[in-house]
């Protein structure tokens, strides 16, 4: 079953690049039977739009609404985050929907092509039994990753990267009513759950492939606790709303990435608080200030 996983974006440069390799092993897109999705990002969906229409694609539950453009999980999503920005201490509206805007304009590259069926972790890839599922969430709320036990093949989407840590994105939770993901503590706990496989070689979704995991694991687990630290005692000084951690954190690229910085800078926050460190306490504006936990 010749199955492709994940789409690049949407561009006719990413089209071209992408006949030209498959045409170096011999095939056409007409070729490919099924795609496989690792998470629902634009540049990892982008291309489905050009691939033959009847195309089965497989994904985490969590793609189905991305993968529609559905009105009413997108109109939930800007609510979601107009409200967390203002927690986070962005309390101009028009900023906020700017930083909501720039976040939303990646959007562009991706396509509108919805599920045949979602996957999830415990089962195998349609029609390739040979692959488990694993469920890697933190870099993305649908994030899925695949491993071959006869090899040691993972197929780890952007869940692990070499030369990067691939950032924990905050994102909306996929029901309304239900409490916001931690994505920091996610990918933490998605980390470690690859500690125990046996794994020969990771392919990417960005860069190089990855063969010693258990070093790269443990290196970013220590990095992400190392620069918690330096926002533990950021808040050690005096209470903090996130928008200036932040700015502290990312003097230089929280301007022009906002939206980026201010996932990175929570997910930190959560993680010191799930090791209660640190507690937040809502001003009467509804603005969140961190602070070293009092004893
Ligand atoms: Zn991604």
């Amino acid at each position: 079953m010749l199955t492709l996983i994940d789409a690049g974006v949407n561009t006719e440069a990413a089209w071209n690049v992408f006949q030209t390799q498959l045409a170096e092993m011999g095939y056409r897109p007409d070729d490919i039977e099924q795609v496989v999705l690792t998470h629902h990002h634009p540049d990892h969906i982008g291309l489905l739009a050009r691939l033959r229409e009847d195309i089965p694609v497989f994904g985490h539950s969590y793609c189905v609404p991305w993968l529609i453009n559905d009105p009413n999980f997108m109109r939930h999503h800007d609510a979601f985050y107009m409200e967390l920005f203002h927690e986070l201490g962005l309390t101009n509206q028009r900023k906020s929907s700017d930083v909501l805007k720039q976040m939303k304009s990646t959007l562009a590259l991706g396509s509108v092509k919805p599920l045949t069926n979602t996957i999830a972790e415990g089962e195998t890839l349609p029609n390739l039994d040979e692959w488990k599922i694993i469920e890697t969430l933190g870099h993305a709320q649908s994030h899925l990753s695949f491993y071959r036990e006869s090899d040691g093949v993972l197929i780890a989407g952007d869940h692990i990267l070499a030369h990067i840590s691939s950032n924990p994105l905050l994102e909306p939770p996929l029901q309304l009513d239900k409490e916001r993901p931690k994505p920091q503590l996610q990918y933490r706990d998605s980390l470690m759950k690859l500690l125990p496989i046996d794994i020969h070689i990771a392919y990417t979704g960005h860069g190089e492939n990855v063969r010693d995991i258990q070093t790269l694991v443990q290196q970013r687990l220590r990095t992400q606790h190392e620069k918690a630290l330096l926002v533990k005692e950021m808040v050690q000084r005096e209470a903090l709303p996130a928008l200036k951690i932040c700015e502290q954190l990312f003097p230089t690229l929280f301007r022009k990435q906002m939206g980026f910085t201010l996932s990175a800078t929570i997910g930190l926050l959560d993680y010191l608080q799930s090791l209660e460190m640190i507690d937040k306490k809502l001003d009467d504006f509804g603005v969140a200030y961190y602070a070293t936990k009092s004893k």
